[in-house]
């Protein structure tokens, strides 16, 4: 039997109308939230990102400023904008896109953004304050996953959860989260020695890896709910044939745009596997937005007492 979908857009969505009280309430009372945008450079990529997150801003009220210096901009002359916004009272949240150009010293921007406007949740103190599970803002996309694992009231106190990633903005606070909920977690990544066995015994698998279609049916345990955080973007026409052999309308839609967007985890095997996963695209992606604007939304109701 196929697992059922956990549908991020759906959860997105729910997150996002929530937040519309709550911003009206603090334009009522003093002004709407506003969220600082800084991208350097010009990367198409973070271009498409930085324009849903001020499109969905502009849908629901918060006020959004960007700045866009070109990509030659000096790790100081970032770091007097990111101070400019620190300093700025009709500022609640601050986001600087990643990634940033090689010159630029991106732990010094991380440390310069002020963590009372730190809406990424990535700065290294309000890192502390996950890990001794303090309230703080999180990192957008682990926080979007536990949403949706709470709202389909899939159980976490108890199981064994693996993560497979140990990077500091998916990986590691997705484990640490999902140790405060009371999972038992193993946390995997390119050095683990046998990642297929680790897998297996997950009854709540979480894939942030980077790698298309890397864990296939040896790596899930039927039954588990699977994560799949992967975002790889295909062109390579066996590669995509390969990995949606069981799935004819993608292979016409890839042979259509000439691309094709697929997750670390082998969309078959997790379908036909899994009690419930996330698809690519619509699982996790839409939560990452949801959690910005719900982090810039508390940020705001704390600088501005509501
Ligand atoms: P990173 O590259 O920072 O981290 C990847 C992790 O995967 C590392 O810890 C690495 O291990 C591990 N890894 C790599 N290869 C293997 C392997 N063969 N076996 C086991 N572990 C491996 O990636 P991110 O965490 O930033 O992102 C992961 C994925 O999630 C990407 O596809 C990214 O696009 C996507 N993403 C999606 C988001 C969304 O909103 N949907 C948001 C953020 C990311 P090691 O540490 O040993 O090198």
């Amino acid at each position: 039997m196929a697992g059922v979908i956990l549908d991020g857009r759906r959860i997105s969505q729910e997150i996002l109308s929530e937040l519309k009280p709550r911003i009206e309430t603090l334009r009522q009372k003093a002004r709407p939230p506003a969220l600082a945008v800084v991208l350097v450079g010009e990367d198409p990529a973070s271009q498409i990102y930085v324009r849903n997150k001020i499109k969905t801003c502009r849908e629901l009220g918060i006020t959004s400023l960007d700045r866009t210096p070109p990509a030659n901009t000096t790790t100081e002359e970032l770091l007097e904008i990111i101070q400019s916004f620190n300093e700025d009272p009709e500022v609640d949240g601050i986001l600087v896109q990643s990634p940033l150009p090689k010159h630029i010293d991106s732990h010094a921007v991380l440390l310069a953004v002020s963590p009372s406007k730190d809406a990424d949740g990535f700065h290294p103190f309000n890192v502390g304050c996950l890990v001794a599970n303090r309230p703080a803002p999180r990192a957008c996309t682990p926080a979007g996953i536990m949403q949706m694992l709470k709202r389909y009231e899939v159980p976490i106190a108890g199981r064994h959860a693996v993560v497979v990633g140990r990077s500091d903005i998916v990986g590691k606070p997705m484990a640490l989260m999902l140790l405060h909920e009371n999972a038992t977690v193993t946390i995997c990544h390119s050095r683990t020695p046998d990642l297929a066995a680790e897998c297996r015994r997950a009854d709540i698998l979480v894939a942030a890896i980077g790698k298309p279609a890397l864990l296939t049916e040896a790596y899930i345990k039927p039954g588990a709910v699977v994560v799949d955080v992967g975002m790889n973007r295909l062109t390579d026409c066996a590669e995509v044939n390969r990995i949606f052999a069981h799935d004819p309308k993608r292979i016409a839609a890839f042979e259509k745009s000439g691309t094709a967007l697929v997750g670390d985890v082998d969309p078959h095997a997790m379908q036909e596997l899994s009690s419930a996963y996330t698809p690519v695209p619509g699982g996790v992606g839409p939560l990452t937005i949801a959690m910005l604007m719900a982090n810039t939304v508390s940020l705001a109701e704390q600088h501005l007492r509501c």
